[in-house]
């Protein structure tokens, strides 16, 4: 059986199918079993657990929402109660999972060629090719819209010159989907491990997300095929149909994190005493915290669910995912702050998950869209006005 006795105040697993439960115990169990034991020590070290790779494509956790090519089919409550329970291990483990399934399995999916697919999905499905994904560079992190990355025809070859950086799982990737702007606008190319012109370098000394890698991708008259070129995803709105799947796995993903931070409070101040024997518990600051985090996290439940049946029926926008993923890590950042809190000095130990899940959640409130970024996406829905510059 798994440890983790899960969250849950509204009956929020009525809404889940049988199959849907049996997803959530299958990934519960993986990252209290496999995930877990090891997290302490990769986030030290800052190494990423590579030895889980194997594990986690036998389970079908790569590209899990998507079909055909060895992919699991899964539908999208499902797929984010995997996030869900891999953020609950760690940030860094789930954004792996993100990269290789939302952001460079989804765009071969729905903008490569038949051979791209056939060449590159099976692979990536199993674990015995990583992907990476290069969008963001040294002076356009919040507006790609401005990159300076070019690609550019030469007979039968496509010629990439610039610098991308801040590239989850960069050094280790077999394969980088790189975007660059061309004469036809931004398109999306396939960059492959060891052609000439393409060189990665890691990123050293981060305080957040230390158990993943991240790199900067350099190209320096890169000569890829014409054939590597994505050919059916036209201009920058291709790239951020991409990073849409990935904040929708976000959003799911920090209730994961937030949930650990909970459990762990909660339990905590069970035990704990202060003042004439009483448990921290008893105290109603206390709870007034432990009832703050866990309304907050029954609400981001609810929204994700939501925004999950919008995704499986069709119907949802960016705009959407943006309010999930904007509402849900600003609620884990503050889960974070309040458990630290509540657990006092030992609070800020390595025996508690509490401050990794917390510098872990700086990095998730910055990528894949900044908290103002998204609140500038939902204000331009409710308005119709742009505000972005
Ligand atoms: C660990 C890690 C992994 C990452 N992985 C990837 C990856 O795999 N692939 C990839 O392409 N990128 C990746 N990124 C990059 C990430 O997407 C960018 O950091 C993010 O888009 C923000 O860009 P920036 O860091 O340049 O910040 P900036 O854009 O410089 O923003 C700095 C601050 O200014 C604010 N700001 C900017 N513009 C506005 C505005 N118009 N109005 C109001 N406020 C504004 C921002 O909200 C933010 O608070 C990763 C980043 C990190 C930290």
């Amino acid at each position: 059986m798994a440890r983790f006795p899960g969250v849950d105040y509204l009956e929020f697993d009525s809404l889940l199918s049988e199959q849907e439960l049996l997803v959530r115990q299958t990934a519960r169990q993986f990252v209290d079993d496999r995930v877990l034991p090891l997290m302490r020590e990769a986030y030290n070290s800052a190494t990423f657990p590579k030895q889980l790779i194997p594990e986690m494509a036998e389970l079908g956790f790569f590209g899990a929402n998507l079909e055909g090519y060895g992919c699991a089919g899964m539908n999208n409550v499902e797929y984010g109660l995997i996030m869900q329970e891999l953020e609950r291990g760690d940030s860094g483990v789930r954004s792996f999972v993100s990269v290789q399934g939302a952001l460079v399995m989804y765009p071969i999916h729905t903008y490569g060629s038949e051979e791209q697919k056939e060449r590159w999905l099976p692979q990536l499905q199993a674990g015995r090719a990583i992907g990476c994904f290069g969008l963001t560079e040294p002076g356009f992190g919040s507006n790609p819209s401005g990159m300076r990355t070019t690609a550019e025809k030469r007979g039968n070859k496509w010629v990439l010159n610039g610098e991308k950086t801040w590239i989850t799982n960069g050094s280790v990737a077999e394969v980088a989907v790189v975007w660059a702007r061309t004469p036809e606008g931004i398109r999306g190319f396939l960059v492959e491990a060891g052609t000439p012109g393409y060189s990665t370098g890691d990123i050293h000394g981060k305080l957040s997300m230390r158990a993943s890698v991240t790199s900067s991708l350099h190209l320096a008259d890169c000569q890829i095929p014409e054939e590597n070129q994505l050919p059916c995803g036209k201009g920058l709105k291709a790239a951020l149909s991409c990073l849409s799947q990935a904040r929708f796995g976000i959003g799911w993903g920090v209730l994961g994190a937030a949930m650990d931070c909970f459990e762990t409070a909660r339990s905590y101040s069970l035990t704990r005493k202060q003042f004439d024997d009483k448990p921290l518990a008893g105290h109603q600051l206390v709870q007034e915290k432990l009832a703050w985090m866990i309304t907050e996290i029954t609400k981001g439940q609810l929204l994700a669910y939501h925004v999950a049946k919008l995704k499986d029926a069709g119907k949802v926008e960016a705009a959407h995912i943006s309010m999930l993923k904007r509402n849900n890590v600003a609620m884990a950042l503050e889960c974070a702050r309040l458990s630290r809190d509540l657990l006092g000095a030992n609070g800020i130990m390595d025996e508690y998950p509490i401050m990794r899940h917390m510098c872990n959640l700086e990095t998730v409130k910055t990528y894949e869209g900044t908290d103002h970024i998204h609140a500038l996406v939902i204000g331009e829905k409710v308005t119709g006005v742009a505000a972005y510059r």
